[in-house]
């Protein structure tokens, strides 16, 4: 096997900007399967590779990796396309989409020189005939078709011809060097008994053919890298250096899976979470900024990240953070772009639509008096909904448990003291919060408890948006009439 390439010395570039590598064009690419929605851990290798290539001056490849036609759907690499496009990698900035499937005669002409070189045979054994001789065991294919110089022929694939002795020592950016005893690898299948080239072949031959210098993929892929760099080394050429980037994990430590955790990339962006907060989140998988810095402008990412930074260790996927990341997002944007982040949710235009809300129901000219207040309180756009319907419904939503929650003994003399009060004071904020403070304490109770109420009545809610100031938008007569109609419903 040729010893592994070490990657070219990177040279720090004018002003501490990113490091180039001398003499080599960086080729790299995103190569995901089209099978389903677009997982985050997809979404953070795609970033890194992006901005891997940015900082080199290089090229991002996007391959869709199509061959498995039992899985694949068109609509998916749509996805694939719309997902990166979100996230800020954008149609016409890199080379493709290419697909896996134009490349089946490169595929097959790698197979037959594999063959033809001796580093491949044919082999019909079925696994049962593997477990038959391993006495039921099956602990990979135990080479019995090694030199029986078979041919091809139906139920016969070709297998890559391990060496059995040394080991296979990959160059890994994040990971080092890590090695590989080869006695360990079987003589794995490289083509089926059609004569399709299976992915470790499919995908290294692709690689090869478009010139790709480092792979940057998930850590899911290192056990197949020693059979992949063996591979391009028995096909004469010189491996792409390569970096295992970690797996993305749940709280339990649990790698993510679309069964059990929420993964889709299009589900956090439908559900009304800001692509900047998302792919800056993203690329802190793994890695941070310097200077104890979390959130941070895409140019310092640009600017910062490097690949050999990136630790090893499973990564958490913490959605909490995650939300709080998109809380400040939105708390930092200009008002006028939140009230147009906040459309699709408003006029009913939403993927996911907030139910249960009337959209005829919207005013943009009251929207626009509550923004501001709204902007401070929602960490997930689609949470908008819930937090301004009351001023556009005739009636506070109807939420019983909210109800029992904020109506408590004695609800009802305070709603009367504080209907007395705001009848006749200024309808500002702070007359409206003096009132209520005063009806509160002639009853014992501090403004929180005095507040529940209040609240629970005029919005249908127990939590939401600051008090006093909903009140002053909500106008005098409309607070009165739910007042008092709280009151009639709760018992004398
Ligand atoms: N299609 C493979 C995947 O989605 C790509 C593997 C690679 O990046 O080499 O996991």
């Amino acid at each position: 096997m040729a010893g592994a390439v070490r990657p070219s010395e990177p040279v720090r570039g004018a002003r501490g900007s990113a490091t180039r590598l001398v003499g080599v064009t960086v080729r790299v690419r995103f190569a995901p399967s089209p099978t389903g929605l677009f997982h985050v851990g997809g979404a953070r290798s795609a970033l890194q590779n992006w901005v891997y290539a940015r900082q080199h001056g290089g090229t991002f490849v996007l391959r869709i990796e199509d061959t498995d036609a039992t899985r694949n759907r068109p609509e998916w690499t749509d996805g694939i396309i719309e997902a990166l496009a979100w996230i800020g990698i954008e149609r016409g900035g890199y080379e493709g989409p290419r697909f896996q499937s134009d490349n089946a005669a490169h595929h097959a002409a790698a197979a037959r020189q594999l063959h033809a070189s001796g580093n491949a045979y044919y082999c019909d054994c079925t696994r049962d005939d593997v477990l038959a001789r391993r006495g039921n065991r099956y602990a990979g294919y135990d080479g019995f078709c090694r030199d029986r110089g078979l041919g091809p022929g139906p139920g016969t694939a070709l297998r890559f011809r391990t060496p059995r002795e040394g080991v296979t020592r990959v160059v890994d950016l994040v990971r080092g060097e890590p090695t590989f005893e080869n006695a360990q690898i079987e003589d794995f299948v490289i083509a089926r008994a059609n004569g399709s080239a299976v992915f470790l072949l499919a995908n290294v031959v692709d690689d090869s053919v478009m010139g790709i210098t480092h792979v940057i993929r998930a850590e899911e892929h290192l056990p197949n890298t020693p059979k992949q760099q063996l591979l391009w080394a028995a096909l004469g050429l010189k491996p792409p250096t390569w970096a295992h980037v970690p797996v993305v994990v749940n709280a339990k430590r649990q790698k993510l899976s679309k069964r059990r955790d929420k993964v889709a990339l299009e589900a956090y962006r439908d559900e009304g979470y800001l692509a900047d907060a998302m792919r800056n989140y993203l690329m802190l998988l793994g890695w941070a900024p310097s200077g104890d810095r979390e959130i941070v402008p895409w140019s310092v990412v640009e600017e910062e990240f490097r690949l050999e930074a990136v630790n090893p260790s499973p990564a958490f996927f913490d959605e909490k953070k995650l939300r709080a990341f998109n809380g400040e997002y939105i708390r930092a944007l200009p008002v006028a772009d939140f009230i147009a982040a906040c459309q699709p949710w408003l006029t009913g235009t939403a993927t996911i639509p907030a139910p249960p809300w009337r959209p005829e129901a919207y005013d943009p000219a009251v929207f626009a008096t509550l923004a501001p207040l709204a902007q401070t309180r929602v960490a997930v756009l689609s949470e908008i909904v819930a937090n301004v319907d009351f001023a556009f419904l005739d009636e506070p939503p109807a939420d019983p448990a909210a109800w029992a929650k904020g109506m408590k003994a004695g609800a009802r003399e305070l709603l009367d003291a504080v209907v007395a009060a705001f009848a006749e004071c200024p309808w500002t904020a702070a007359a409206l919060k003096a009132d209520l403070l005063a009806a509160g304490e002639a009853r014992g109770l501090k403004l929180g408890k005095a507040q529940a109420p209040v609240r629970v009545a005029v919005t249908g809610r127990t939590v939401g948006l600051p008090l006093f100031e909903s009140l002053e938008v909500l106008g005098r007569e409309r607070t009165l009439a739910r007042l008092r109609g709280a009151i009639d419903r709760l018992p004398s």
